[in-house]
C-alpha cells in the first residue's frame, strides 16, 4: 500500500514536472523544446495515446517519447530535458491541419484586405499547411519563401499556380506554354477550372512532364470524372464531374432556360444533380478513380448556405472576426461571384438538402472503396471565413458519416500524400517537419474544440470557457492562437 502511495506520488511529480520549466513564447524559433504529456492524434488514422513528450529541436520533430510512468516510477525511464516546453497536460496534440483548397486573398470585391488577416486566421486555427489553388501566383510565391525562412506569421504555402488567368490560352499548343511558363515562376502545381477536352489533355501531360500535380474544379463542361480518371488528375476539387460522370444520357437534365452564365441557374440546378447520377454508374466512376489515384477534396463547407443561407450569414464569429471588406463582398451582389443568394428558396434549400445527403454517400463509398480524401476550405467566398471554414468542413465530413479519427487523417495524412509530402508533413513523428497544433479540448467527442474561439463547458455546476487550439506549431515556430485571435480582432476593429 506504502508502495503504491509513493508510487502514485512520483507519477504524479514526474507528470507535472514540466510545469517548472520556462514556456515557449509566440513566434520565437527554438534551438529545442518540449511539449510535455500530450494526448497525441496522429496523422494516419491510428486512435489517440499518451501522455508522451515530443521533443522539437530546430523545425524537426526529433523524438515522441511515450511516457511508461511505472518504468519512471521505478528510476529507469527517463524523460527528455529541455528548458523551455509547453505543458500539455490534459490537451491533445495533433499534426497541423491541411488546407487542401486555400486562396491567399489580399482583396476582395477590388478593396484591399490585409493579406494577414486570411494567413493568421489559418494559423489561429490550426492549419499549418495550405494549398493555394488559385491567387496572385507571383505574389504567393513570394509568400511561400517568406514563410519558408520563418520571416512572416503563415502557414507553410504550396502554390498551385492557376491556369485560367487571363489571358486564357485558347489552344494545346498556348496550354503548354502557359504551363512551362507557370513551372518557370516556381509554382508547385497546377490549378485547372472546366476546359475542353484537349486543353485539360494538354495541361495534364506537360505538367506531368515537368513533374507538376494537378488540381481540378470540374465545373459543368464538356469534361466530367472520367477525363479525370483518363488523364490522371491529381484531385477533384468541390465535386462537379463526378454525378455528371454517371448520368446515363450523358447530358445534365437542366430546364431550358438555363443559362450557366447566371450563377442562380447555375448554383440552383448544382442542387438537383447528384439526385441524377446513376448509382451503379457512380460506383464505377469511383472505382475508377480509386484506380488512377484521383484524389477527392470535396469542400463542403463552401456550398453550406445553398443548403442553409441563414446558418451561413449568422455564423457567431462574423461579430468580432469578419472583416468589413469580406462583409462587404459577402453581401448578395450580381457583380460578386457566389453571390445567387437573392433569389433563393426553401425549394432549393431542400433540393441542396438531398444533394449533399447523396453526396455524401458517395465520399463513404468512394474512401471504402480505397480512395482518398482531403479538406480544404475555399474560403473568401459564400460566407466561408478563413481557418473557421476548414473546422466546419471537419464537422461535415463526421456528418458524412466518417469517425472523427478518420476526420483528422483527411486533413492531415491524406493532405500530405496528396501533396506529395507525406515523409515531410501530416505526422507526430520522429524526423517529420514540426507541424502540430496542441488542442484545448479532445477532438475525437468534439471537432468543434477546433475552432479558436472556443466553447463553454459546464464544470461543477459553473460554466468555463474552454477549447480552441492553444499552440499552433508551424516549421517550429510555436504560435499561440489567443494571441493571433487578438491581434486579427484588433485588425478588424480598425477596419471598422
Ligand atoms: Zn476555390
Amino acid at each position: 500500500m506504502k508502495k503504491r502511495i509513493l508510487f502514485l506520488f512520483a507519477a504524479f511529480f514526474l507528470l507535472y514536472s514540466g510545469v517548472f520549466a520556462a514556456s515557449v513564447e509566440s513566434g520565437r524559433r527554438y534551438q529545442r523544446f518540449i511539449i510535455r504529456n500530450a494526448t497525441v492524434v496522429d496523422g494516419n488514422g491510428t486512435p489517440a495515446s499518451g501522455p508522451s513528450d515530443i521533443v522539437i529541436e530546430g523545425n524537426k520533430i526529433i523524438d515522441v517519447v511515450p511516457l511508461d510512468l511505472v518504468a519512471i516510477a521505478e528510476g529507469e525511464g527517463v524523460r527528455p530535458k529541455g528548458d523551455v516546453e509547453i505543458d500539455a497536460t490534459g490537451k491533445y496534440v495533433l499534426p497541423g491541419l491541411i488546407n487542401m483548397h486555400a486562396h491567399v486573398q489580399n482583396e476582395r470585391g477590388g478593396k484591399p484586405l490585409p493579406v494577414d488577416y486570411c494567413l493568421k486566421l489559418w494559423l489561429a486555427c490550426g492549419i499549418t499547411t495550405i494549398r493555394d489553388v488559385g491567387s496572385d501566383t507571383k505574389d504567393t510565391i513570394s509568400l511561400r519563401e517568406k514563410s519558408s525562412k520563418g520571416e512572416i506569421v503563415a502557414p507553410r504555402i504550396f502554390v498551385y499556380g492557376y491556369f485560367g488567368a487571363p489571358p486564357v490560352p485558347k489552344n494545346p499548343e498556348d496550354a503548354r506554354i502557359r504551363i512551362r511558363d507557370l513551372k518557370k515562376m516556381g509554382v508547385d502545381g497546377i490549378k485547372i477550372v472546366g476546359t475542353d477536352r484537349d486543353i485539360q489533355e494538354a495541361v495534364e501531360s506537360e505538367s506531368k512532364k515537368l513533374g507538376l500535380r494537378v488540381a481540378h474544379h470540374v465545373g459543368v463542361e464538356e469534361t466530367n470524372a472520367w477525363d479525370d480518371v483518363h488523364f490522371g488528375t491529381t484531385s477533384i476539387e468541390h465535386w462537379y464531374g463526378i454525378p455528371d460522370a454517371a448520368i446515363l444520357s450523358g447530358r445534365q437534365n437542366f430546364p431550358s432556360t438555363y443559362n450557366y452564365a447566371n450563377e442562380v441557374d447555375r448554383f440552383r440546378y448544382a442542387g438537383r444533380l447528384w439526385r441524377e447520377a446513376d448509382w451503379s454508374t457512380l460506383m464505377k466512376v469511383l472505382d475508377a478513380m480509386v484506380a488512377a489515384n484521383v484524389a477527392w477534396d470535396p469542400t463542403l463547407d463552401i456550398y453550406e448556405a445553398s443548403r442553409d443561407l441563414q446558418r451561413a450569414q449568422t455564423q457567431p464569429w462574423f461579430k468580432d472576426y469578419l472583416h468589413p471588406v469580406l462583409a462587404d463582398y459577402f453581401k448578395p451582389d450580381p457583380a460578386h461571384h457566389g453571390s445567387y443568394f437573392l433569389q433563393w428558396s426553401s425549394t432549393d434549400e431542400t433540393f441542396w438538402k438531398e444533394n449533399y445527403r447523396i453526396w455524401m454517400s458517395a465520399l463513404r463509398e468512394f474512401e471504402q472503396r480505397g480512395g482518398t480524401i482531403t479538406t480544404g476550405d475555399d474560403a473568401g467566398f459564400i460566407y466561408q471565413m478563413y481557418g473557421f471554414g476548414l473546422i466546419r468542413e471537419l464537422e461535415l465530413h463526421q456528418e458524412a458519416g466518417f469517425q472523427t479519427l478518420k476526420v483528422i487523417q483527411h486533413a492531415t495524412g491524406n493532405g500530405a500524400k496528396v501533396l506529395g509530402e507525406e515523409q515531410r508533413i501530416g505526422r507526430v513523428r520522429a524526423g517529420y517537419l514540426a507541424d502540430l497544433i496542441v488542442v484545448n479540448g479532445n477532438p475525437l467527442e468534439n471537432l468543434k474544440v477546433l475552432y479558436p474561439t472556443g466553447l463553454d463547458e459546464v464544470r461543477d455546476g459553473k460554466i468555463v470557457h474552454t477549447g480552441g487550439v492553444e499552440w499552433t506549431i508551424k516549421d517550429g515556430i510555436p504560435y499561440h492562437g489567443p494571441t493571433l485571435l487578438k491581434e486579427i480582432k484588433e485588425m478588424v476593429d480598425q477596419a471598422r
